[in-house]
């Protein structure tokens, strides 16, 4: 079967590899349908992600047909469709207990694509497959659902629920890639009296404007510190960083009020100053998070009713045959003007 795999820094491939096979009873073999590309891919081809070894398929968000389980698998069959996300959880340790499937000391969490093969590939193998995946309902395009696999459950949990977002407050959203879109679509759930996002990319403000956002700034153009403390009289209540760099995560610091959080999401890979010689008389907080999908369900009952659509996301469907198309195309979001990029697998 045909997979696209790592072989170090800005070396990706497509190739011909062994078919995946039950190792566990645990297990599933699935055949993907629908994938995408998520930064986190990215990240790793430029090299910021030391522990994928050379070979390793990439990818963690698909949407997925059961092909095979293995003896141990009670809630699912050959022919579910099924979402499959980037977090796998045993189930039952103590972490997975206290839904906090990202910490998984089982062998769970983050592995799709990082510590085993992951999902830009025909098939996989899904361990823990009756606490990791999620059936698809049949009413749902697979569209519909792809982004509950990372990026909505992200923006939800590690920025608004870890944030702290709630009724009337007003949020800042630093940065207006998959991530920070997420972030806004979902902070409607709790009812912010404003939503500012900021962005050096005009054609991803546009996007924020069109998902709902009630102020875009581009700091390229005007002072954001001034503009965002005029808006909100004084600071927003919550600053989201949804990039990873250290800029946005100090301009975060600048926006916050006193008594305000700042959440960040963004994956990190240098280290960031944190002024503590300012922020310690202003009773921040800064909360810290890697998705665990604990607010899947939640996220596809609101999908499911027409609440939450986050097919808008997806700018660029390609078929798999054009797979290192699509990571160019997702890759050079500034020409190009891709947010999420669809691969149609199967
Ligand atoms: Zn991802
Ligand atoms: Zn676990």
């Amino acid at each position: 079967m045909k997979a696209v795999r790592y072989y170090g820094p800005g070396d990706k491939r497509v190739e011909d590899v062994p078919e995946p096979a039950i190792q566990e009873p645990t297990d599933a073999i699935v055949r993907v349908r629908t994938a995408t590309i998520c930064g986190t891919d990215l990240h790793i081809l430029k090299g910021h992600v030391p522990e994928v070894k050379p070979g390793t398929v990439l990818g963690h968000e698909a949407v997925a047909v059961v092909e095979e389980v293995g003896t141990g698998v009670r809630r699912f069959r050959p022919g579910d469709r099924v979402i499959v996300p980037a977090i796998s959880a045993c189930g039952i340790c103590s972490y997975c207990r206290r839904q906090m499937y990202g910490q998984c000391e089982n062998g769970g969490g983050w592995i799709f694509g990082h510590l085993i093969d992951g999902l830009h590939a025909e098939r996989a193998r899904v361990p823990f497959a009756d606490t990791s995946l999620y059936p698809v309902p049949p009413e749902l395009e697979d569209e519909d659902v792809l982004f509950l696999t990372d990026i909505l459950p992200t923006g939800y949990e590690c920025g608004i629920v870890r944030g702290r977002v709630k009724a009337g407050d007003a949020v800042a959203i630093v940065g207006s890639g998959p991530i920070g879109l997420s972030a806004l679509v979902t902070s409607r759930l709790h009812g912010p009296r404003m939503v500012i996002v900021i962005d050096l990319d005009d054609n991803r403000l546009e996007l924020a404007r069109r998902l709902g956002a009630d102020h875009v700034l581009n700091p390229s153009r005007l002072d954001v510190r001034r503009e965002v403390m005029s808006l909100t009289g004084g600071g927003v209540d919550v600053a989201i960083e949804a990039v990873g760099v250290p800029d946005t995560f100090e301009l975060c610091t600048e926006l916050v009020r006193p008594g305000g959080n700042i959440a960040n999401v963004g994956v990190h890979g240098s280290p960031v100053t944190l002024h503590l010689e300012r922020l310690w008389i202003r009773d921040v907080t800064i909360t810290t998070q890697l998705v665990d999908g604990y607010t899947i369900p939640l996220l596809l009952d609101l999908i499911r009713a027409r609440r939450l659509d986050p097919r808008p996301l997806a700018t660029h469907t390609f078929g798999f045959d054009r797979v290192m198309e699509a990571y160019d195309v997702f890759a050079n979001a500034a020409e190009t003007r891709a947010c999420k990029v669809v691969l149609k697998v199967a």
